[in-house]
Formats: C-alpha cells, sequence, structure tokens
C-alpha cells in the first residue's frame, strides 16, 4: 500500500521528477561527453583599438555533441559547476589549448597568446596552477603565451585558497585578466590588489558607449583609472562600426566582438594570424 501511495504522489507531481530526471539524464550526458573528450575549443581575436592588430586569441568551449551538432557553453557550463565536473572540463580545455599552441608553434605560426576563462570552483577546488605548470611544461608552452580569464566574483574575498591559487598562478608568469568587469563589485583598487593586467569590461558597457552620452563618459572613467593602475583595458561585444570609434576616441586598448569576428574553429586561425591587422 505504501508503495503504491508513493507511486501515486509521483505520477501527480510529473514536472518534479521530469526536471530530476532530466538533471541527471543531463549529468550523466556531460560526464559521458568529458570522459569521451567530445568538446572543442574556438578562437576569438582580440585587437589592439586603433589598428586592429592581432593581439591574442580567446578560447571558448564548445561541446560536439554526436547527435545534437554543437552546443555552445551557456548550454553546459553552470550544470559543470553544479556537479563539480567544471575541474576535469577546465583541464580538457586547457590542455587542449596547450596542445594546440604547441602545435601553431611547430608550424612557425606567431606566436599568438591565449586566452582560457577559468570558474571560480577551480580556483577554489586548488590545483588548478599546478595542473597549469603541468600542461605548459608537457606542452613546452612560454607561460607568456597563456592568459587566465577569471569573473570580478570568483577573485574577490575568496577566502586562501583562492588567494594562495591566484598568487601561484602569478608566480607561473602567465597573465591574469578580470572577466565581464562592471558586472560585479569590486573596485579597481582590489584588482590592483591582486596584480591584475587585463580588464575585459562587459559588453554591457560597451553598447552603451555607443548609445550615449553617459555610457561613453562611465567607459572613459573605466579607461583613465585603468591606465593609472597600468591595467589595459578590453571592450567585449563590439558588434558596430560606432561603438569601434566611440572606443578608439576614449583610447580603450583592445576590442573583441562579432564587428571583428565571432570564434572560429582551430583550423580557421592560422589565416588571421597570417593577416595580422583585422580591421
Ligand atoms: P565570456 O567569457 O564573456 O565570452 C564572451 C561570449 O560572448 C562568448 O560566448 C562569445 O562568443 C560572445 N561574443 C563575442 N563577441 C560578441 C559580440 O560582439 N556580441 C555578442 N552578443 N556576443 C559576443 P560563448 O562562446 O557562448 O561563451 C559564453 C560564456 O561561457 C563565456 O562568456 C564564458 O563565461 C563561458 N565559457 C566559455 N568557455 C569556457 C571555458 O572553457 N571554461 C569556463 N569556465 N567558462 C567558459
Ligand atoms: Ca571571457
Ligand atoms: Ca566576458
Ligand atoms: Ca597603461
Amino acid at each position: 500500500a505504501k508503495a503504491a501511495g508513493k507511486g501515486r504522489f509521483e505520477f501527480y507531481q510529473p514536472h518534479l521528477s521530469d526536471s530530476l530526471f532530466l538533471r541527471l539524464a543531463k549529468e550523466h550526458a556531460l560526464r559521458e561527453a568529458i570522459d569521451k573528450d567530445q568538446f572543442v575549443v574556438h578562437y576569438q581575436p582580440r585587437v589592439s583599438t586603433r589598428a586592429g592588430r592581432l593581439n591574442s586569441l580567446e578560447a571558448l568551449v564548445r561541446w560536439h555533441h554526436p547527435e545534437r551538432g554543437m552546443i555552445g557553453p551557456d548550454d553546459f557550463i553552470g550544470l559543470a559547476e553544479d556537479t563539480g565536473l567544471i575541474v576535469r572540463l577546465g583541464e580538457l580545455v586547457i590542455d587542449n589549448v596547450c596542445a594546440q599552441l604547441a602545435e601553431w608553434g611547430r608550424r612557425g605560426l606567431g606566436p599568438v597568446p591565449v586566452s582560457v576563462n577559468v570558474s571560480g570552483i577551480q580556483l577554489r577546488e586548488g590545483g588548478l596552477s599546478a595542473f597549469i605548470a603541468a600542461a605548459l611544461a608537457r606542452h613546452r608552452i612560454d607561460p607568456r603565451l597563456l592568459e587566465v580569464e577569471l569573473t570580478e566574483s570568483s577573485v574577490i574575498d575568496k577566502g586562501r585558497a583562492t588567494a594562495h591559487e591566484l598568487s601561484a598562478l602569478r608566480e607561473l608568469g602567465i597573465k591574469l585578466s578580470v572577466d565581464d568587469f562592471g558586472t560585479g563589485y569590486s573596485s579597481l583598487a582590489q584588482l590592483q590588489q591582486l596584480d591584475v593586467d587585463v580588464l575585459k569590461v562587459d559588453r554591457a558597457f560597451t553598447s552603451a558607449v555607443g548609445k550615449s552620452e553617459e555610457g561613453a563618459v562611465l567607459f572613459r572613467a573605466i579607461v583613465s583609472m585603468a591606465d593609472a593602475l597600468d591595467i589595459s583595458v578590453v571592450a567585449e561585444g563590439v558588434e558596430t562600426r560606432e561603438q569601434l570609434h566611440a572606443l578608439q576616441s576614449l583610447d580603450c586598448d583592445e576590442v573583441q566582438g562579432y564587428l571583428v569576428s565571432k570564434a572560429l574553429p582551430a583550423h580557421e586561425v592560422p589565416s588571421l594570424i597570417a593577416r595580422r591587422y583585422l580591421f
């Protein structure tokens, strides 16, 4: 009787069981994808604001699903973080990027530095700097060719483990950048204490630059403070000529966005490197 009651309860809660079922199924699929390494890395160029010179590439992961095709990170990074799978996934991405840098190096391309997105969980779990050090050594990569992108919320006031990992990353000689700047609550002074090299200003600010005088004033304030602290500024999500021209007059150091190029598969990168000036 108890079993029947339980069964009926489940029957009247289809959404609850459905979502739990879907979640478990997705987690299982993600775990399997990691075991089979079904991930590919695409690369989006970051260029100088003045001349459009290729300065670096951002590594952006995609899940190449055997039946459903390419799945973007917004559809699985959250689940990977919730389940802790982000640690292994992050390691796959770092290893993939280092192998790619080594391959381009063997072909005499570049060198062009690559930035990798890292979740706060990877930083907190520890072992990130050790993994990166081993990957750089394994593939014989100059640490100056690697940059790690972290969000404000993952680096500010996160306790000892995080602080230790951050300084270990610094000691490796790789660059640190703060991603989605402006969406959190960090001050530039806090970021300077972390010895950050690059500020990537969130797309929301970039779109405001093209739209209003206030948007331009705000962006100019970010640029002048960052400049005083010797941190370079990247505008994310540049989509229009108007935004580019405004950013040129604001002395923003670098831009990234669909106006220049979307993220491209690795095999399309050599032609970007050959062009060198992308606008
Ligand atoms: P993000 O780090 O802020 O990366 C920029 C995102 O904006 C990318 O989306 C990029 O394709 C997109 N984008 C670039 N230019 C433009 C533009 O002009 N307009 C618009 N509307 N969008 C633009 P994507 O590749 O879907 O990545 C989404 C997010 O997933 C990333 O945001 C990052 O937070 C996360 N992510 C990507 N790869 C990794 C990874 O390997 N590890 C971790 N932990 N997170 C990753
Ligand atoms: Ca990023
Ligand atoms: Ca960003
Ligand atoms: Ca400067």
